[in-house]
């Protein structure tokens, strides 16, 4: 009979308890006994504390082996052995040497042991999610080994003894876990699915071991089955189906393979008849539905239907969904269905009940809001209606139809005017007046650069004393004037010292910003902000993305103030610095009953407002930070083009109303570009500057076989690292990078802003950097 599931939960905790508990045992130095069984059984409380609301909640399978201290393709990489010779000899404790591969690990000699300095592993995005996972690194030779004590067999033990009825073991399948690593430096490039069968023979084991400890479905996840997949993938899929399916028959457990993240297309013909339950995310891809249950209705195969959102906030429409469910049920019957969230609950806030500043401000919008917990009873209730019919939980679906009446009806969602204005708007908005060739004249002209022009990429170092200050002004101890005179001292120091250094456009530093969406989604109608709405982002690290719920609007001119103040204070020309509407949208929860083109456009329209009116306050340079374009990219090839048709356009609305004169810089913190350079080339942009310094020869080489028509600063140095780089090193680089570039279109700059930098190194850095840039200069 149909069953309320769940693939996995907010691990971190309902107030980032994990964060806080791993990080003072990090801070503690190297590891005693007694500090790693505090934060064991710290860890095993909260398991205990999630495992117990999600069964209250209503939960029937609830997952383990979802926890993970750092990542869970981390856990995967110790589970089957898969660990680099640098982290083996480190001679650690266990975890010592799993937080090394983590995030690195610098300890001084003692009198019994010797120095450790090894770097962390490769940390890569997750899909298209905001999560960052360690990219596991394998030998061509190399050999797995089921750990000891696998954790996620303990783990089933403790939710049993807990008293969790049914616990759900959660596994990384092996094809995403070797398809998403890579071949060590050491080994010549081989395919990591190769190594499939090796590794399949552990994932027997465990299985086997699992089954013994009485578990009666194993979830794998395989989340790459929504990818396009070469061959060879395809066929590692086959395989590892047919034989992981055999082993847990012979155990007599049943193989749930979940999938999520978007649709499987072909891809289900790989793996269909070797599980005998299938997870489909039908949030991100509900079309899918017809097809899966097409292609499966004459088999036995369960279908686990992820139909409550995992990656937003937004509360389920509960008939909505029934409607959709009911659908399958008249195709398979109930007992072949389960219920689930799309995707782990992993990638959404806790609850809302720690929301209670909008439930106090703003109670309409939390009416409207589900988190983890909250859409862990979307899915029981879901189970229940279709189990014992929909009076059965009649209460609860009226308050939710109301809940989604409201949010349709809301007169806070819908802006009449921006409607107008959005729909008002007209090809030519997309366009600036001339081409970039004359642009750039009346640029050239306007500007008055040097050859190699160098500038920054917008922030100054956050120190200290601007952190202290933002806190007191939001607690309310430091007066708006005060905070107003501490800011605009911030920005003279900025100027002075671009001043001292002789850079040739100035920025004002960006003081009064504590981060590029929140400080802008402040700014702007129809962004809402929570109080605890943490996700986790990489390792401990989480981030708390704001809301989009209704039209967005400029509520009054957003950053004039201070970057007129910042021109004020040279006669250097200022580059002011917005977030454009792709990254807006991304970084964001957006809202999800308007197309997220739509929600960009009205996003793009407000920061035209303020782009004209930097160029009205005499501001010559405007540079619009699009770091998540690229981020944005569906999953699926197929996918590409219309939604690069409508984000590049959205780029281009904002920043397209000014003169030719003005000149529009954007920014880009990834080296990825051969997949989507004809968009870059279509955001035409004056000048573009990119992070650069880990791939200069490739990246570039694309854009000089290309011909890209614009200026461009490829960064000169990483600003991840507080290393100065050296006038030679970068001169070299310079150089190398002349070869692709031509020489009149060429910026120097770092590859990102200095935000997390202290300022002896940015001093230093730049000096160099300019040192570099007049160098070139003279030979000119
Ligand atoms: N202007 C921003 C800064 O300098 C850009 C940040 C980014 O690219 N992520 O901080
Ligand atoms: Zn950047």
């Amino acid at each position: 009979m149909v069953q309320a599931t769940n693939l996995g939960f907010p691990y971190v905790g309902a107030h980032r308890e994990l964060k806080k508990h791993v990080e003072t045992f990090w801070a503690s130095g190297a590891p005693t006994q007694e500090s790693t069984q505090t934060l064991r059984d710290a860890a095993a409380d909260l398991r205990k504390a999630h495992w117990r609301v999600q069964v209250e909640q209503g939960i029937e399978q609830v997952p383990v082996g979802d926890f993970t201290f750092y990542d869970r393709m981390l856990d995967t990489s110790v589970l089957f052995g898969a660990i680099p010779k640098k982290y083996q000899d480190l001679g650690a404790s266990s975890l010592d040497q799993y937080f090394a591969m983590g995030r690195g690990l610098q300890r001084a000699a003692t009198a019994t042991t010797a120095k450790i300095d090894v770097p962390a592993m490769e940390m890569k995005k997750w899909f298209d999610t905001n999560y960052h996972f360690i990219v596991p690194e394998f030998e061509e030779n190399q050999e797995f080994a089921l750990a000891e004590t696998p954790a996620v067999v303990s783990h089933y033990h403790e939710a049993k003894a807990a008293g969790v009825a049914n616990p759900r073991p959660v596994l990384i399948g092996p094809v995403t876990f070797l398809y998403l690593g890579k071949a060590s430096k050491a080994s010549s490039g081989f395919d990591t699915l190769d190594l499939l069968p090796k590794l399949l023979k552990s994932y027997g084991t465990l299985i086997q071991q699992l089954a013994a400890a009485g578990a009666s479905t194993i979830q794998v996840d395989e989340p790459i089955l929504v990818l396009d997949l070469p061959v060879t993938a395809k066929l590692a899929l086959e395989k590892a189906y047919a034989a992981l399916h055999k082993s847990a028959s012979e155990h007599s457990v049943k193989l749930l393979v979940a999938s999520y993240f978007g649709r499987l297309d072909s891809n289900l013909f790989c793996i269909k008849d070797n599980v005998d339950a299938l997870h489909i995310d039908l949030v991100k891809a509900p079309e899918q539905l017809d097809v899966v249950l097409d292609a499966i209705a004459s088999s036995n195969l369960v279908l686990s239907l992820g139909v409550v959102d995992g990656r937003n906030i937004w509360k389920n429409n509960l008939r909505a969904s029934l409607q959709l469910l009911q659908k399958a049920v008249s195709k398979i019957g109930l007992d072949r269905i389960l219920l689930a969230p799309s995707c782990s609950l992993a990638h959404s806030p806790y609850s809302i009940e720690f929301e209670t500043e909008i439930r106090k401000s703003n109670p309409e919008l939390y009416d409207w809001l589900s988190f983890a917990v909250e859409k862990c009873r979307e899915v029981a209730v879901l189970t229940k209606a279709l189990r014992e019919g929909e009076d059965s939980v009649s209460d609860v679906l009226q308050a939710n139809e109301r809940a989604i009446l409201s949010r349709k009806e809301s007169k806070h969602t819908t802006d009449a005017e921006v409607r107008q204005k959005v729909e008002a708007i007209n090809e030519a908005d997309y366009h600036r007046h001339s081409v970039f060739a004359q642009r750039r004249e009346a640029q050239v002209k306007r500007l008055n650069l040097p050859l190699y022009p160098t500038t920054t990429i917008g922030s100054f170092p956050q120190t200290k004393e601007i952190r202290v200050a933002r806190n007191r002004h939001n607690k309310g101890l430091l007066s708006d004037e005060d905070y107003q005179a501490f800011i605009r001292s911030e920005i003279e120091r900025a100027v002075r010292f671009q001043e001292e250094v002789d850079l040739d456009v100035f920025v004002h530093g960006e003081p009064e910003r504590n981060d590029m969406v929140e400080h802008f989604g402040h700014l702007l109608h129809g962004y809402a902000f929570t109080q605890n709405g943490w996700v986790v982002s990489y390792g401990s690290r989480c981030v708390k993305p704001p809301v989009i719920f209704g039209d967005v609007r400029r509520k009054q001119p957003m950053t004039i103030e201070e970057i007129k103040y910042a021109q004020s204070l040279t006669s250097k020309p200022m580059k002011a610095m917005l977030t454009g509407p792709v990254t807006m949208w991304k970084w964001s929860f957006p809202r999800d009953d308007v197309p997220a083109s739509t929600i960009c456009q009205q996003i793009g329209l407000a920061l035209r407002d303020e782009v004209v009116d930097l160029e009205a306050a005499g501001i010559p340079c405007i540079q619009v930070d699009e770091p998540a374009i690229r981020e944005g990219l569906p999953l699926r090839r197929q996918d590409w083009d219309a939604y690069l048709k409508w984000s590049v356009p959205c780029f281009r609305l904002s920043v397209c109303g000014v003169r030719d004169d003005t000149q529009i810089h954007t920014h880009m913190c990834y080296s990825d570009f051969n997949d989507i350079f004809d968009a870059i080339q279509d955001m035409d942009a004056d000048v573009i500057t990119i992070e650069n310094s880990k791939s200069d020869e490739k990246l570039l080489k694309v854009f000089a076989t290309k011909n890209y028509t614009n200026e461009i600063g490829p960064g000169l140095y990483d600003i991840h690292s507080p290393r100065v780089p050296s006038v030679e090193e970068m001169i070299q680089r310079l150089q190398a990078l002349k070869q692709h570039i031509p020489e009149h279109l060429l910026w120097v700059n770092p590859d990102c802003g200095l935000k997390s930098r202290g300022w002896p190194e940015t001093e230093a850095a730049l000096r160099n950097l300019v040192a570099v840039a007049k160098h070139f200069r003279s030979q000119a």
